[in-house]
C-alpha cells in the first residue's frame, strides 16, 4: 500500500528505532499544530511540543524542505524582533471523499485546507444491484486526479460516507449484500492502494458539521440526514456516537404508522416511509397518476416517474400548494419524531441536512409546530433546530475529517513533551 511518510501512522513504520520513530512523530506533531491553528512561529511550537529551538529550527527546515510547510515571512509584533512564521502548505497533500448514497455517489478532491479543488464526480448508479460501482468511482477518481493534474503520490487517504448499517467489528455492510463478504475498506483499498476509512454516512456528515459547520464547538448535537431515508449522527459529550455495535442512529425506522408501508428494513409504517425523501417523490407519483394538479407536471413533462424529492421542492418553491402540503405533513411526521430525539437527548443544537434539508422553510415551520405539541417545551427552549450551512458538502467534510482524524490518532499515544 502507498504510505506516506508524515501521514501515516506509527504503527506502520517498517523501521522502528526509537530516534526515527521520535523524529517522525515531531515531523507530525508540528504538522497536526499547523493544520488546527494555522500560523506559528518557531516559539510558538516550541512551547507546544516541549522541544527546543534549535531541534524546532532544524525540524521545520526540513518540512519546508520537504514541501510540507510554507514560510509565510513576518508576523506581527508582539514586543521585541518579529517572529518568522510558518504554515502547511494547502497542496503538499490531498484527501480522496467519497460520499455514497442509495442512487447517487459524489467524489471530490480536498487539499488540507479542506478545499474541494476538483470539479464533482458525480455517478448516478444504484447501489444496491451494481456489483461494479468501486470500480466506476476508481474510474472518476482517476479522471478527476488526472484533470487537476495532481501527484497521486500526494493522496494521503480516502475518506467514505456509506449508507446504511456498517458492523463496527467487522467493518461489513449489513445492509448492502453486494458489500457483505468482507470489511468495506477492503473494496477500496483493493482498488486505490491507499489508506480507506468508511463510516456511516450520517454520522460522517455530524463529524463534518462537528470540525466544519454549526456544530464546531458544541458538545451535544444531533445531525438529520434526510435524503432518500433518514439518517442521524450524533456528536454526545463532544464525540462521535456509534453505539454498542456500531449501529446507533436508525431513527428512520421506528414505527409511526401502524399498518403502513412496507420499508426497505422490512417493517411497516418506518419514520422512513412517510417522511423520507422517497416517501413523498412516491406519494406524488401516485398523486399525479391519480390526476392530481400541480406544477409537478409541467416539471415532469407530465411523467409521473420522473418526480423525485428534489422536484416537489422545486415545485414548492414555485408556490405550488400541492407540493407545499407535502412537505409539510413530511415536517410535521418528522417533527413527531424529533420530539423524541429533543426529549430523550436534550441536545443544543439538531442540524437538518440532506438533499430535502434544502427545502428548509417548507420543512422547518411545520416541524416547529409539531414539536410545541410533542416535544417537553422546557427541554425545547434549550435546543435550537437549523439547517446545514455546509449544505451538499457536509459529507465530503466528514470524509476529511474522518482521514485527518485516524492519521493524528497515534499522536494520542503521544502526548507532549514526551517524544
Ligand atoms: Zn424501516
Amino acid at each position: 500500500m502507498n504510505v506516506d511518510p508524515i501521514f501515516s501512522r506509527a504503527d506502520m513504520m517498517e523501521e522502528n528505532s526509537s530516534i526515527r520513530l521520535k523524529k517522525f512523530l515531531l515531523k507530525k506533531r508540528i504538522v497536526q499544530l499547523l493544520y488546527l491553528e494555522g500560523n506559528k512561529s518557531i516559539p510558538d511550537i516550541g512551547r507546544a511540543t516541549g522541544m527546543s529551538i534549535p531541534t524546532i529550527t532544524r525540524t521545520i527546515n526540513e518540512l519546508i524542505d520537504e514541501g510540507l510547510v510554507l514560510d509565510n515571512g513576518i508576523g506581527a509584533s508582539i514586543g521585541g524582533r518579529r517572529p518568522n512564521l510558518y504554515l502547511l502548505n494547502p497542496e503538499a497533500r490531498y484527501v480522496l471523499g467519497i460520499d455514497m448514497g442509495r442512487f447517487a455517489t459524489r467524489i471530490s478532491i480536498l487539499n488540507l485546507n479542506r478545499q474541494i479543488i476538483s470539479s464533482d464526480g458525480i455517478i448516478v448508479s444504484e447501489l444496491e444491484n451494481d456489483e461494479s460501482i468501486v470500480e466506476k468511482i476508481f474510474q472518476k477518481a482517476k479522471e478527476l486526479i488526472a484533470n487537476t493534474g495532481i501527484d497521486y503520490r500526494k493522496l494521503i487517504g480516502v475518506g467514505v460516507a456509506f449508507p446504511g448499517l456498517i458492523d463496527a467489528k467487522s467493518g461489513m455492510s449489513q445492509t448492502y449484500k453486494n458489500f457483505s463478504d468482507r470489511p468495506l475498506s477492503r473494496f477500496f483499498e483493493d482498488k486505490f492502494d491507499l489508506p480507506v476509512f468508511v463510516e456511516n454516512d450520517a454520522r460522517v456528515m455530524a463529524l463534518g458539521e462537528s470540525y466544519f459547520g454549526l456544530a464546531q464547538g458544541k458538545e451535544n448535537v444531533l445531525c438529520l440526514n434526510i435524503g432518500a431515508g433518514i439518517g442521524l449522527g450524533m456528536i454526545l459529550n463532544g464525540k462521535l456516537y456509534r453505539g454498542n455495535s456500531g449501529f446507533a442512529g436508525e431513527f428512520g425506522h421506528f414505527e409511526v404508522e401502524p399498518e403502513g408501508k412496507l420499508c426497505i428494513c422490512g417493517k411497516r409504517g418506518c419514520l422512513e416511509t412517510v417522511a423520507s425523501g422517497s416517501a413523498i417523490a412516491k406519494r406524488a407519483q401516485i398523486d399525479m397518476a391519480n390526476g392530481m394538479i400541480s406544477i409537478l407536471g409541467r416539471l415532469t413533462d407530465e411523467n409521473p416517474e420522473r418526480i423525485d424529492a428534489e422536484t416537489v421542492v422545486k415545485a414548492a418553491q414555485l408556490e405550488d400548494q400541492y407540493a407545499i402540503g407535502l412537505l409539510s405533513e413530511m415536517g410535521e411526521q418528522l417533527g413527531k419524531g424529533i420530539a423524541v430525539l429533543i426529549n430523550i437527548f436534550n441536545p443544543e443544537m439538531i442540524i437538518l441536512g440532506g438533499k430535502i434539508g434544502m427545502a428548509e422553510n417548507y420543512i422547518i415551520d411545520p416541524l416547529q409546530l409539531s414539536l410545541n405539541k410533542y416535544a417537553i417545551s422546557r427541554i425545547k427552549r434549550d435546543c435550537q433546530i437549523v439547517t446545514s450551512k455546509l449544505r451538499e458538502k457536509s459529507a465530503l467534510l466528514g470524509a476529511f475529517a474522518l482521514v485527518i482524524d485516524k492519521i493524528f490518532e497515534d499522536l494520542k499515544e503521544y502526548p507532549n513533551n514526551k517524544f
